[in-house]
């Protein structure tokens, strides 16, 4: 982020001592005459001008002001001598500057009324033109509410109290499903009968679409459409960019004047493309199956420009029980050959009906 200035604005204190306020570059209050103390911050003003004197453009950049070691007035920071006792200023402790006061306030504040005498009147004002009296404008926003007091104590609502029931009623069911799940019984079990599934899938070189900036694609792919979209970001301005700012905020510059300033970036643009390369892409599966203890590949037939891909395979059995059937799934070809039709086995069945071990019945 680089930071452009805008420009500068006037700020404002408020004297302690008779609620006055007073313009920022002014170092004494137009009520009472007293300096303005160290420990009073400059505000920001609620109507902000950018400021058009060379003079007060020249103060605002000469850096914070200092204030007397011995008489506490506030002088320019260039200033060697106390304005007001003379003093050297040698000793003397700079004002805090750099800190964000808010966002810049260049349309016009909403008038403000007086709260002696009720008359109204324009925001930038500093006194009333009625009276006299010192204005401050009213506070933006209102507070949130803050809870009322004698509020209900945090405790247990029926609801947490059913959710706790839930809880322990939703544990006991999963032990109990568990305990379930985990009871075993040994049956005899006659293969009924088996089946296999064999599968090859059949690939291709075909076109895939991918998108990339354009002096990164492959030379060899062939390329689609391309849009300038951002690539990056730059402090300075080179080829195809475009400076972006942020919302423009006044800085306390220590002198009584805001600096105001915008966060600004370049956005680099980049031609974005869409372009193709051949890939091998599954475009038919060759499938077989059958009902026997010997399974068998699919036969292929392949174009010249095709190719065999991923195999899979698939074996299911079906034992009949005494008074039940059971699915089962042996893990491979060697395992599938021995459960030949009629066989028996000596099965492990838990409690969800699933076949948990297999042994040859003796
Ligand atoms: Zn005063
Ligand atoms: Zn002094
Ligand atoms: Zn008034």
């Amino acid at each position: 982020m680089t930071k452009k200035t805008i420009g500068y604005v006037h700020m404002l204190w408020t004297c302690p001592r008779c609620a006055t306020r007073n313009p920022g570059p002014q170092k004494f209050c137009n009520g009472c005459g007293g300096p303005q103390p160290q420990d009073v911050a400059f505000e920001q003003a609620p109507e902000e001008k950018l400021v058009t004197d060379v003079a007060e453009i020249a103060r605002a950049k000469a850096g914070p002001d200092i204030h007397c070691p011995f008489c506490n007035a506030r002088n320019p920071g260039i200033a060697k001598f106390c304005g007001a006792c003379g003093g050297g200023l040698a000793g003397g402790k700079a004002r805090d500057s750099g800190k964000v006061a808010g966002a810049f306030r260049s349309g016009p504040a909403a008038p403000i009324v007086c709260t002696r005498c009720g008359s109204s009147n324009p925001g930038a004002s500093l006194k009333c033109s009625n009276c006299g009296a010192s204005l401050a404008p009213a506070p933006a926003e209102a507070q949130p509410a803050s809870p009322a007091p004698g509020a209900r104590p945090a405790g247990r609502s029926p609801i947490m109290i059913l959710g706790i029931i839930a809880a322990a009623v939703c544990g006991l069911a999963a032990i109990g499903f568990l305990m379930f799940a985990n009871r075993k019984t040994e049956q005899i079990g006659q293969v009924a009968s088996v089946g296999w599934e064999r599968r090859v899938a059949i690939e291709a070189l075909r076109p895939v679409e991918h998108k990339d900036w354009r002096d990164q694609v492959p030379a060899e792919a062939e390329l689609g459409s391309c849009r300038q979209e951002q690539r990056s970001t730059s402090q300075e301005p080179i080829f195809n960019s475009v400076e972006v700012c942020g919302t423009p905020y006044t800085l306390d510059t220590g002198s009584g004047y805001g600096e105001v300033v915008q966060d600004c970036v370049y956005e680099v643009y980049d031609d974005r493309c869409t372009y193709t390369l051949p890939e091998w892409t599954v475009v038919d599966t060759a499938v077989a199956s059958g009902t026997g203890n010997l399974p068998a590949w699919p036969a292929m037939s392949l174009a010249s420009d095709e190719r065999a891909g991923e195999q899979t395979q698939t074996y299911s059995v079906v034992f009949v029980t005494a008074n039940d059937s059971y699915g089962y799934a042996p893990a491979n070809e060697a395992e599938y050959a021995g459960y030949v039709p009629g066989s028996q086995w000596l099965l492990v069945i838990n409690g969800l009906g699933a076949i948990t071990s297999i042994e040859p019945a003796r």
